[in-house]
């Protein structure tokens, strides 16, 4: 292993889990840049060193994790890369069990570790560059990561005990790094966090999402802002008002309610019963018209019954989400749950979760039909097979639909915001023709 990195090493950052990794892994690749490294995103091709930004939320992605860990170390053995650096959630969760049980990694650091990690490729991290990063999604958008941590307690959740408490980004230093974006193409800007409705409570110490969005809507070149992570519990109603104000905040929101059921609710500790919770739905859609409404359920939490797990499914069908995930309980040690019995069976597991997505598939294809003949705008992704592929301000990146673009003015680019006619619909996505006259 060479022991003195130069000018012309090179550095391939591997980025798994969630938005908020890849932020952190846009911050550090820019610090590595500066220090005078070539770097990759996601390289594949020959690299000195790897450094992989692991996620270690739940089993499924503590396994990718491990799996992905191994292959660079498979690699090192057979001295394709000469130093192995691993980072992220897992690495901050089990540092000391991956330290015995994985000894070609080089060295293990945590989540805040950029610093650590410059310093053992002898680098220096340089504070000049806070706010900046290389943008590693399309450059038309990009993640801005509002907040660190959790302050919440939510029963099934390894988080607050892996990222700490929630801390705050200034809304001053929110508002450079989204100069700096914007400078760089980006157009639309997806706002993240654990808990993106508690910004501000700890720094300004009122819940201030709704100054930050007054503050990003003035920055030139950013057209659309959207939301991801709202919490339920003491979610912010002034920020519904912000929503309606400001055009450039797409009328889209993306708020994790994990059940229905009080029961579950009260043990998941997400601190609102069945009524706060269809409560809040209703003032949400009555307050911001034709909001879409993106949300996340757990399916087989310890001690759910067929009776509390069909409560759930109805409520679904009733809600008609425009877009769901569904997640299995995982038992995860170390959090509140992990002293409850993991008693439903997998199987009940994965066929529950395959019923509530059967399920969305009607209301996703039936919500996709109302969208017919409509004028929408777009913003443009990418070109596959001769088609234009985009989303509405409904879909965001990678979790959403897509809208696939006849383009008869042969003038489309990546990045535009342009208006298209839907023309036809399937269960996700919507076919469109450009320009829509
Ligand atoms: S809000 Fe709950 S689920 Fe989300 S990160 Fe915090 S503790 Fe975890």
């Amino acid at each position: 292993m060479k022991t003195r990195l130069s000018k012309n090493q090179t550095v391939n950052v591997i980025t798994l889990g969630c938005a908020k990794n890849l932020v952190d892994s846009e911050v550090m690749l820019r610090q590595l840049q500066a220090a005078g490294f070539k770097t990759l995103h996601e390289g594949t091709k020959h690299a000195d060193v790897v450094i992989i930004n692991t996620c270690g939320f739940i089993n499924d992605a503590k396994e990718e994790s491990v799996d992905t860990i191994l292959q660079w170390s498979l690699a090192k053995k057979q001295g394709e890369i000469d130093q192995l650096l691993v980072m992220g959630c897992l690495s901050e969760r089990y540092k000391a069990e991956l330290e015995k049980e994985l000894p070609e990694v080089d060295a293990f650091f945590g989540v805040n570790d950029v610093n650590a990690i410059l310093k053992k490729l002898n680098a220096e991290y340089r504070e000049a560059l806070l706010g900046e990063r290389v943008i590693t999604t399309p450059t038309h958008f990009a993640y801005l990561k509002i907040s660190e941590g959790c302050d919440r307690n939510c029963s099934f959740c390894a988080i607050p005990g892996i990222r700490g408490k929630n801390v705050s980004r200034s809304i001053e230093s929110l508002v450079k790094e989204t100069e700096f974006l914007a400078a760089k193409g980006v157009k639309e800007l997806i706002l993240i966090a654990q808990d993106l409705t508690y910004y501000g409570l700890e720094l300004y110490g009122k819940r201030s999402l709704s100054e930050l969005i007054e503050e990003l809507v003035k920055v030139d070149g950013i057209e659309w802002i959207r939301l991801h992570y709202a919490y339920p519990a003491g979610f912010p109603l002034d920020l519904l008002d912000t929503m309606n104000k400001h055009p450039k905040v797409c009328n889209y929101i993306d708020i994790p309610l994990q059940h229905i059921n009080s029961r579950i609710l009260k043990s998941m500790r997400r601190g609102i019963d069945e009524n706060g919770t269809r409560e809040l739905i209703q003032t949400i859609r009555k307050m911001v018209s034709g909001i879409a409404i993106r949300s996340s359920f757990i399916v087989g939490y310890p001690g759910e019954t067929a009776q509390e797990f069909s409560e759930l499914r109805d409520f679904i069908r009733e809600s008609e989400f425009e877009r769901i995930g569904v997640f299995t309980y995982s038992h995860e040690e170390n959090t509140p749950s992990a002293v409850l019995e993991d008693n439903v069976r997998p199987a009940i597991k994965a066929k529950r979760a395959e019923e509530i997505m059967l399920l969305q598939q009607d209301i996703s294809y039936k919500r996709n039909q109302s969208l017919e003949g409509r004028i929408l705008p777009v913003i443009i992704d990418k070109q596959e097979e001769g088609k234009w592929i985009g989303r509405t301000q409904y879909d965001s990146p990678e979790v959403d639909n897509e809208v696939l673009i006849t383009d008869n003015s042969k003038s489309l680019e990546a990045g535009q915001i342009v208006k298209v006619k839907v023309v036809s619909s399937d269960i996700y996505d919507l076919m469109a023709i450009y320009p829509a006259e």
